[in-house]
This record gives C-alpha cells, structure tokens and sequence, in this order.
C-alpha cells in the first residue's frame, strides 16, 4: 500500500504553493485513476511520490516504509518499488542508451548487459507492441508513441509494485492506445499490480480504475469507487468535470 499523507510542495523562490496538503491512499492490487484539469498538480504529485521532487511536507509511505526519510542505502531498494512512467516520453529515455540497454538495465542494474537479457527485453518490447530490433535503436530513432511504450517497457522490466502511469496513453494514437490498456489490462490479469493511472481523459480512467481521486488547484477534492463517482458525484468541482465530457 502506498500513502501519500499530507504532502505539499512549492514551486520557485516564493514556493508558490502547487500542492496543498495532499493525501491519497492507494491500496495493494487496485487501480486508482488521478483526474483533474491541467496544472491542477497531477504530475507534480506523481514526482513529489517518487521523490523526483523533495516534498516541504507531509510523507509517502510505501507499506509503511518512509521513501522520503529513508537512509541512502535502502532509497534505492524503495525507489524501484515504486516506477514512475513520466508524463514526457522525451525526458524519460537517456538519449545514449538503445532500447534494449536501457530496459536491460532496468531489470537488472548491476549486470545491464544487454547480451545477458536479450530473451526478455524482446519479450518486454513484445508487450508493448514493438518489434524486436526496435532493442538496438536510440530514443532519436522513434517517435514520442514509441518513446512511451518504451518507457512502458522500461519500467514494467523493474517489476515493481507500484506503477505510477502520467498520461501515458495522451500522446498515442486511438489504435495504439488500445493496445496500451490492453498491455495494462493483461498485466492486472497477471499478478496484482497497484497502480496510479493519470490522466485527464475520462473515458480511459473510467476504463481502466477501480476507484477515482479528483484533483483541483493542488487538492484531492473527491475520491471514490469508480462507479460511484461516475454516477453520483458529490463535489461540485467533480459534477463540472464530468458535465464537461460530451
Ligand atoms: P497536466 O494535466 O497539464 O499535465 P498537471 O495536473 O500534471 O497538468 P502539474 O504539471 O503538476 O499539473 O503542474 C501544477 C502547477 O505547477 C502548474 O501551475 C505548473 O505551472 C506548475 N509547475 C509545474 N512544473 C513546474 C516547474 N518545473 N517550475 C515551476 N512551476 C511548475
Ligand atoms: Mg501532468
């Protein structure tokens, strides 16, 4: 289980204030899709859990283990439990690694070699709907749809608990996108996998979430079982957003 509690954080010299306090409790197993308008502080959250950006308060517990407070050795354990698919497929990917390098790497960073895991990246790629030799090529080499499966890629081959998905299915055409869910359908089918969907299209969280969380100006606002907040929303904010989907 994964707990946000209390986080806030600030951008810039003044800290103007992106995050008010935010908790948010994700249980083991379960999917819970973020929806809010943009710059109300999805992603902002999504890099304050994984530690991308340093919280001025609260704490993100992972079964109640502190991955903001832990010693330096045991970060790096914690971090890959918890894999954050950015929101910006062309930030995610280190330009000097292939493919196939860096999801090796991803499932083991000691012995990266791609040789040693060659077997199992094409099968990770085959996940997400890439070709085989899509391993020896440069991010440069494809386009932000096959930057996103990539990263998809990369952070599936961590095998971590917790997958935090920012927008990931945003930039991707209708038939990949399809193809997208359907690799994170079959991964829930597989095994328990707890995951944090972003996104601001109400159709897909719909789609793919067990419960719903409502983000407005850097607060949780509502959050709910899925059906429930689709079909009786209590928050006035929440009750704008869904009149808002044709
Ligand atoms: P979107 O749906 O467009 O992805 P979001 O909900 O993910 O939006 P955030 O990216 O978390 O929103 O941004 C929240 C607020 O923080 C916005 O007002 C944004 O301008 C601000 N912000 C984000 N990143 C930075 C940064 N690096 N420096 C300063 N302000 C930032
Ligand atoms: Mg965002």
């Amino acid at each position: 289980e994964l707990d946000a509690l209390d986080v806030a954080f600030g951008f810039g010299p003044r800290r103007r204030q992106v995050l008010h306090g935010v908790s948010l409790s994700l249980a083991e197993g379960r999917t819970l899709g973020l929806v809010g308008e943009s710059g109300s502080g999805k992603s902002t959250l999504a890099k304050a859990v994984v530690g991308l950006v340093r919280p001025s308060g609260g704490r993100v517990l992972l079964d109640g283990d502190d991955l903001a407070g832990a010693r330096r050795d045991r970060l790096a354990t914690l971090r890959r439990r918890v894999q954050l698919i950015p929101q910006d497929p062309y930030a995610s990917l280190n330009p000097r690694m292939t493919a196939g390098e860096a999801i090796a790497e991803a499932i083991d960073p000691r012995r990266g070699k791609l040789y040693a895991h060659r077997d199992e990246v094409e099968t990770l790629l085959g996940k997400v709907a890439m070709d085989p030799d899509a391993a020896d090529r440069y991010p440069n080499a494809f386009s932000g749809g096959q930057r996103q499966r990539i990263a998809i890629a990369r952070a599936l081959a961590v095998r971590p608990e917790v997958i935090i998905a920012d927008e990931v299915t945003s930039a991707l055409d209708c038939s990949v996108q399809a193809e997208v869910l359907g690799v994170l359908r079959d991964l829930r089918a597989a095994g328990p996998l707890t995951m944090l969907f972003i996104s601001h299209d109400l159709a897909v969280v719909r789609h793919v979430s067990d419960e719903v969380a409502v983000m407005s100006e850097g607060r949780i606002v509502e959050h709910r079982e899925r059906d429930a907040l689709f079909t009786a929303p209590q928050n006035a904010y929440t009750k704008t957003l869904l009149a808002s989907v044709p």
